[in-house]
């Protein structure tokens, strides 16, 4: 049972298979049994679990369809859930329980999904491999000695298990992608106005986008419909139609352009990499696709630009938690200041507080136009080249990550070293642009992900090049040995 996709639990229900009380039954046990190995859930939620399919299984039984109807999922722990602890991969919330729910979190709920917990994060999703998360690091189910990826390591571990079959996650500079690359799922990170960030507690809100996380492009495209759609409470949210992502997936790939830029092949991409990501190429030309090579000549100046700007907007966001407003407050302060300092000193670690200070220095007075006007001005130029590059070509196709997942603990005394992994997906944040990535082999198994990119509202698009490949591969079909 906890092999099925959502689409195959939506068939099974409509026909009455099974319930969504017995599936859901069947999935908590399985997270019980399995992930103590793995650490991807921060909170389980059973008794909501048990209640929601109880009260999707009455929908059903009323003549209520829905793809979404009874079917179990998880958030990542910085969407607010009510009454629930949110914590955000951190201490500074780990008593936190959020007094309403996030939009998406509504939004899912409305639609019949029931919720089985509150997956494993980075801390304040600062991180691509899930290791400063306050509650442990998360393993990657392919490989327990190594990352699972991040910040979303937590969803993609679990849906990676088959402990349930999606996931909502977030991406800020590739926190969907990265994750399902390496843990061979399908992730996608909408346009940025896509998905209301409504109740998702923010990192950088001018790069945060929600997205979901699966194990194919068909339950992605079932998960977005149900967390797509203007928010009035989102005031970047876009008053754009949401389209019947499902009904686009069939769509044929003859003449479809693909841009492969020139400068994702450069020297720090394992070579074996890029000979999967060849290989994608070649099986998509096989469908029709017509591969032109394009430039994206200011892609070297979008990780420094990124970790200005994403650090920037995070000391902002972070100074409400001063153990006043919200968060973890110090035992016995001595005075106001001595309770800020203990308070946010003992609340967040080491990674939160190196961009907080990252951050503060950037955006202070006579750094401000060196730093983060700079960085603005990169993120222009950024955009512009994928401007000119969607003027001649349909999709943008390269690697997800330059490496496989790395071990547990190989990059922790070295920063930098983990911010340069983020090269092919920061790009699409800086942009606002959609991206996905899905499965396209394996390196000493360890799975590795091609990465699409559309223009703005192109979701449809991604979706649909993403499921004609799996039409025609398997890789994403593979399990995880032990799993
Ligand atoms: N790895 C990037 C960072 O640490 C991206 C994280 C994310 O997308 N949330 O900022």
């Amino acid at each position: 049972m906890h092999q099925m996709t959502l689409a195959e639990i939506a068939r099974g229900l409509a026909d009455k298979k099974f319930s969504s009380e017995e599936l859901t039954k069947v999935l908590l046990a399985r997270i019980t049994q399995l992930d103590p190995q793995l650490n991807s859930f921060i909170s389980l939620t059973e008794e909501l679990a048990l209640e929601q399919a109880k009260a999707a299984d009455a929908r059903r039984a009323n003549g209520e369809s829905g793809a979404l109807l009874g079917a179990p999922i998880a958030h990542k722990d910085l969407f607010c859930t009510q009454g629930i602890r949110t914590s955000c991969g951190s201490k500074m919330l780990d008593n936190f329980k959020a007094p309403y729910d996030a939009t998406v979190v509504s939004k899912l709920a409305a639609a019949g999904t029931v919720t089985l917990g509150k997956t494993n994060m980075d801390e304040f999703a600062m991180g691509s491999a899930n290791e400063s998360s306050w509650y442990g690091a998360v393993k990657n189910p392919w490989n327990l000695e190594h990352v699972p990826g991040g910040s979303s390591g937590g969803s993609a571990a679990a849906v990676a298990a088959r402990l349930l079959p999606a996931a909502t996650a977030t991406d800020t500079g590739g926190s969907i992608r990265q994750p399902a690359a390496f843990t061979n799922l399908t992730g996608l990170k909408p346009t940025y106005g896509r998905v209301s960030r409504w109740g998702m507690i923010a990192y950088a809100s001018s790069l945060d986008q929600g997205g979901p996380l699966a194990r194919t492009a068909e339950d992605c495209a079932i998960l977005l419909q149900g967390m797509a759609g203007f928010d009035p409470n989102d005031s970047t949210s876009i008053d754009e139609p949401v389209p019947d992502y499902a009904a686009g997936l069939n769509g044929s790939l003859q003449g479809l352009r693909i841009g492969v830029p020139k400068e994702y092949f450069g020297a720090g991409l394992d070579p074996r990499i890029a000979d999967l990501i060849q290989n994608s190429i070649k099986e998509l030309q096989k469908l029709g696709a017509v591969i032109k090579e394009i430039s994206l000549p200011n892609m070297q100046h979008a990780i420094p630009a990124y970790y200005v700007i994403a650090p920037a907007e995070a000391s902002s966001n972070l100074s409400r938690f001063d153990g006043v407003r919200f968060g973890h407050r110090c035992a016995d302060p001595k005075n106001l200041e001595d309770l800020y300092k203990r308070s946010r000193g003992e609340g967040f670690g080491a990674e939160v507080q190196r961009r907080i200070m990252v951050g503060a220095y950037a955006l202070s007075a006579g750094y401000y136009d060196a730093y983060y006007l700079k960085a603005q001005k990169i993120r222009r130029l950024v955009k512009n080249d994928f401007m000119a590059a969607f003027n001649e070509v349909d999709i943008i196709l390269g690697p997800t990550t330059p490496n496989p997942a790395w071990k547990l603990g190989a990059k922790n005394s070295d920063p930098v070293a983990a911010y340069l992994e983020d090269v092919y997906t920061i790009t699409a944040n800086l942009a606002g642009l959609p991206g996905l990535s899905m499965p396209a082999g394996f390196v000493d198994g360890l799975p590795v992900g091609v990465q699409l990119l559309a223009p703005y509202f192109q979701e449809g698009r991604l979706l649909n090049v993403a499921h004609q490949y799996q039409l025609n591969t398997d890789w994403h079909t593979r399990t995880p040995t032990g799993f």
